[in-house]
């Protein structure tokens, strides 16, 4: 194993410690626990920190992520795009049509490469440049694929993406633009995930949600603090998330529990698991009596980034969910793309289908009477959609798409049109 590197003075890290057997070990070039290959997680000394002098810390610090430092495992990089503190909005229209009374967006689709990924990328980029790597590299659904492309230019790095060959070609494209090498794979997400493990190993690359995972998936955790900041230093009563490893779940709950820990915000908070019924492992568990996690072998949903059958955050995502008080939704393709449509249509928000089952989820939560009326809901709108596949099967679910034909004895001189606009 390497020597720990040096750390920034300002968090309170004490080290990674193992979800399977609790060894808590130094934060050095491991990623999965040196005694028994399990995950590994930062561990912070939360009882160290004085309440207020953390929350002016933070609240002095930039408009980005990195005001939560002294809860994050490594110091920012330096030079790289502003990621985080995006808006979070009140969106009464989308709430009256779905029967929440008091909703909020937490849009992350204002991130540099248009989504929630820059979050946890940011954080395994600032590992990888701590640790002298020259190239970035990660299994993706096609929204991490962008991220990774973005970060990796903008800082000089070489990238890798590999993605099932089905991903949509606009996000391909996406990441091609940023000058990575995209490697379109014949599989599944989970067959493509296998692939990677494999090269992680043998090249020394920052796989960001391999051999840098530990650091990746702590970006995750600031989309709650950001949305506790927002609310007035306030947990939300409920939190509706998109789950496809898990990792944004399995973080929001390590976050509430640090924002506690340290003092900064209290509050139940009840977590809640969106995901399409093409591809509803966690849901589907959790709305069968909370039992493990069964993966789905051939995904098919038109969210294709929530596409991951074999969760890693699976089982773990279960339990929160359990502990929480929360619950879930499985929602069909139909309820999705109406879902993307309600939300452009009432907030003026452009979601890509992930966003669509976050927005169908919540209603269908609200149908069954999860949320009370005083209750704050915050769905988190994960990314926005490229103007592509997924934006005219959403115009095809929206109610603006009628023609008016026009009678033929008012056609103008280039009247070989048959009918209106399409
Ligand atoms: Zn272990």
């Amino acid at each position: 194993m390497a020597t720990t590197l040096e750390r920034r003075s300002t968090n309170r890290l004490r080290g990674l410690r193992c979800r399977a057997c609790h060894v808590l070990q130094p934060a050095d070039e491991r990623y999965v626990c040196g005694e028994c290959y399990g995950p590994i997680e930062p561990e912070y000394d939360l009882a160290a920190f004085d309440t207020e002098s953390l929350r002016a810390e933070i609240e002095r610090g930039p408009l980005s992520l990195w005001r939560y430092a002294p809860l994050l495992p490594v110091a920012a990089p330096r030079g790289h795009f502003a990621v985080g503190w995006t808006p979070l909005v009140e969106a009464p229209r989308l709430g009256a049509a779905i029967g929440v009374a008091r909703l909020f967006l937490k849009d992350d689709s204002r991130n540099p490469s248009l989504s929630f990924k820059d979050r946890p990328v940011v954080v395994a980029l600032a590992r990888a440049l701590e640790l002298g790597l020259d190239t970035i590299a990660s299994a993706s659904t096609g929204n991490l694929a962008g991220a990774v492309a973005a970060a990796a230019a903008r800082n000089g790095l070489r990238a890798f993406v590999f993605v099932p060959a089905a991903t949509d070609e606009s996000k391909i494209a996406g990441a091609a633009a940023y000058g990575a090498s995209v490697v379109r794979v014949n599989g599944t997400y989970d067959q493509v995930n296998r692939l990677c493990a494999r090269l992680a190993d043998e090249e020394r690359w920052g796989f960001v949600n391999f051999t840098l995972r530990p650091y990746y998936a702590e970006g995750s955790k600031t989309l709650l603090f950001e949305t506790a900041e927002q609310l007035g230093w306030c947990l939300p009563d409920h939190v509706v998330v998109p789950v496809g490893s898990g990792a944004l779940l399995t973080r929001t709950a390590t976050a509430a529990a640090q924002l506690r820990g340290t003092g900064l915000a209290e509050g139940a908070l009840r977590i809640h698991a969106a995901q399409p019924s093409g591809c509803a492992p966690v849901s589907d568990a959790v709305l069968e009596g909370y039992r493990a996690v069964r993966p789905v072998r051939d995904p098919v949903t038109v969210a294709r980034s929530l596409a991951i059958g074999a969760p890693a955050d699976g089982d773990g995502s279960v339990e929160i969910i359990r502990a929480s008080g929360g619950s879930a939704g499985s929602v069909s393709d139909d309820e999705v793309l109406e879902g993307c449509a309600l939300l452009a249509s009432t907030e003026g928000v452009l979601a890509e289908p992930a966003g669509g089952v976050v927005v169908a989820t919540a209603r269908a939560l609200a149908a069954r009477g999860a949320f009370a009326d005083d209750e704050s809901v915050v769905l988190s709108q994960p990314a926005a959609t490229r103007r592509s596949t997924s934006m005219s099967l959403i115009f095809r679910s929206s109610r603006a798409r009628s023609r008016i034909d026009i009678p033929s004895s008012r056609r103008g001189s280039c009247g070989t049109a048959r009918s209106g606009a399409s």
